[in-house]
This record gives C-alpha cells, structure tokens and sequence, in this order.
C-alpha cells in the first residue's frame, strides 16, 4: 500500500522526468570545473536570481555554513533570529567548526527579525565583544512567507550599519509563490542566498548558494574544507535543473491544497476550542490540547501515513508534489476517523 508521507516537503522522490533528466546527464570533474551539467545548473540560477554566482553544494546546511564562513572570519559574528535554522538546527557548525558566534534576536510572529532587535544587537567597535558581521534572514521561516517591505527594512538597516546579509532561502520559492514577486525582487535584498533543491523543488540532494565573486571563490574552497566538493555531481545538477525548470510553478498547487486541508479541518472541528488549525505556504500546524493528541501518530502510521510532532501539543503537516488530491481526503478522512468518536460525545 502506499504511503502518504506528509512529516517534511524532503520526502520527495524523484518523478519519472526528472529520473530521466538525470539517467541522461552529461557529467565531468566538477572539482576541475568540468562539470557541463554542474555549470548549467549553477549559471541559470544566477541568471534567475540576478547574482553574479552560484555554487552548487550537497545540502542546505553545507550552504549555510558555506556562506556564513565566506562572509565572517573567526572571531566574527552574526546576528540570526533565535528560531532560525542556521541558530538551531545545524549543529552550531558556524561556531563549533568556523569559530563565528551567533547573537540571537527574538523572531517576530510573520517570521520576520525587527529593526529595533536587529539594532540592539549590532555591537560597537569595542575588544570587549565579538564583531557584528552578518545579518542573517530566512524566508520562508517555518513556512511563514515574510513581505519584502519587512525584508527590505531589514535589508537597508544591515547596509547603513555596515553588515553583509545572507538570506537562508531553503523555501526561497515557496516565498516567491507567495508573495507573488519575482525571484530578483527578493534576491536583490540579499549579498548572499541559499536555496534547498532537496525540499518542495523535488530533487533527491542539493542546494544552491548565490553570491558576489569574490565571496564565491571563497564558498568554494570552504565547501571542499567541508568535504562537499563532489565530482561527477551532473547527476545531481541534472535533477537540479529539472526541479527548476519544473516544479516552481507547481508550488502554488501545494499552498492551495495545504489552505483547502486547512479549511476542511477547521469545517469538521467546528469551534472546537483546545484546537488551533494554522495554515502558511506549504505548511498546516494543527495543534489539540487534549489527551487524544498523544495516540495520533500511530494511529495515522497504522493507516500509512507518516506524520510528526512539531512540539508535545501540535503537528507539522507538510504538502509537496507526492500529495495529489486523493492523498490529501485520505488524510483528512483519517483525522475525521480519528476524532469522531470522542466529537460525538461532545456534542
Ligand atoms: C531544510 C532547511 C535547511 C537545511 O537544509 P538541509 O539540506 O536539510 O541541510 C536550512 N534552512 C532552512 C530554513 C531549512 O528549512
């Protein structure tokens, strides 16, 4: 039986085009630069973007890293929402491995950093502290799409303050998709993006990290430090490209049908009042206080479908290109199966 895997957009497999986008690949050396399909890949990224260069690395974390130690000496520092991938879930590898610290601010509810947290954190010029170097964003951040006026603010403070920003992208289009701007609107309000190619975009590994040259010379040799430097990548170009030329389009497609669940589940709740039902991009957050909520995971895995915790009280249900229309009632009639009993009793 198949099953409907809806903890994380990473799941995607390959399509069939895309298996024979990459069956077909041309492939060379990329550590000489040989790369055809590797080269492809990382100039019409850059073309897309508006940015002088992109180089191609094996995830979003090698990205960030990448860029962060490309833009930051040791002894450096960054400034990073305190919810931010790069701040939690990397391992701390810009400390532990590049020596930068992290001054964490507070996240605003749309996902966004404000200005006044970003000012407070920027240090002056004094040996007492670490140096204030780069401001780092992310969009989507827990699949919140933030405006670009937001963006922009935060931009243009970081540039009157002397700081480089790195835009953490890993959903870069789900942002675009939502917000409805081209992808140069929104690159231009960043020195340096990365973007996962492993997420919604469907391809089976990498990301792409956009920035100036000069900083790119740089990303290349850390990305080899990190043991990210791949030889005949081509194969994972090939899947690279497909996803661009492919799947963007289609996101819309899955912030639709995530809206649609969401609209569904809250019509068969009612005003249920221990639920939340939260819906952004790709993303439903369903949240239950009561005690049911701990039996819910593995009675959907007994129905094969794969969901999981965001926190004790709330789920992370996540919509990409392997949930079509009937995966989505599937889900929704299991959470219907779910909860009916004890909804009868309440009413
Ligand atoms: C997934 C993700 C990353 C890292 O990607 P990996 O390829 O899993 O290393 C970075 N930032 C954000 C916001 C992400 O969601």
């Amino acid at each position: 039986m198949d099953i409907i895997d809806l903890r994380s957009d990473t799941v995607t497999r390959p399509s069939k085009g895309m298996k024979k986008a990459i069956y077909n690949a041309e492939v060379g050396d990329d550590v000489y630069g040989d790369d055809p399909t590797v080269n492809h890949l990382e100039k019409k990224i850059s073309e897309m973007l508006g940015k002088d260069e992109a180089v191609f690395m094996t995830s979003g974390t090698q990205s960030n890293f990448s860029s962060v130690l490309a833009h930051c000496n040791r002894g450096d520092e960054i400034i990073v929402g305190e919810s931010y991938h790069i701040c939690g879930d990397e391992a701390g590898g810009v400390s532990v491995l590049g020596g930068v610290a992290m001054n964490t601010i507070s996240v605003e509810n749309d996902g966004s950093v404000s200005n006044n947290s970003i000012e407070n954190a920027i240090k002056p010029d004094d040996p007492h502290h670490a140096i204030s170097k780069l401001l780092c964003l992310e969009n989507t951040s827990r699949g919140k799409a933030i405006g670009l006026e937001r963006i922009k603010e935060s931009y243009e403070l970081a540039k009157r303050s002397n700081l480089s920003v790195h835009l953490d992208g890993a959903r870069f289009f789900n942002a675009i998709t939502e917000l409805k701007c081209a992808p140069e609107d929104h690159a231009s309000l960043a020195d340096s993006i990365s973007i996962c190619l492993s997420k919604g975009l469907g391809a089976p590994a990498g990301s792409l990290l956009l920035l100036p040259k000069d900083l790119a010379k740089k990303a290349r040799r850390i990305r080899k430090l990190a043991g990210g430097s791949l030889r005949q990548s081509g194969i994972l170009a090939a899947a690279g490209i497909y996803a661009l030329d492919n799947n963007i389009d289609r996101l819309k497609e899955d912030h639709i049908r995530a809206e649609n669940f969401k609209n569904d589940l809250v019509k068969f709740f009612g005003d249920i009042s221990d639920k939340s039902i939260v819906c952004d991009t790709n993303m439903v957050f369903f949240t239950d206080l009561s005690d049911k909520f701990n039996n819910i995971v593995p009675f959907f895995r007994k129905e094969n479908i794969f969901i999981s915790n965001w926190s004790n009280d709330t789920l992370r249900i996540v919509f990409h290109l392997d949930i079509d229309e009937d995966a989505m009632k599937k889900t929704l009639e299991t959470f219907q199966k779910f909860y009916e009993p004890s909804k009868r009793s309440s009413d």
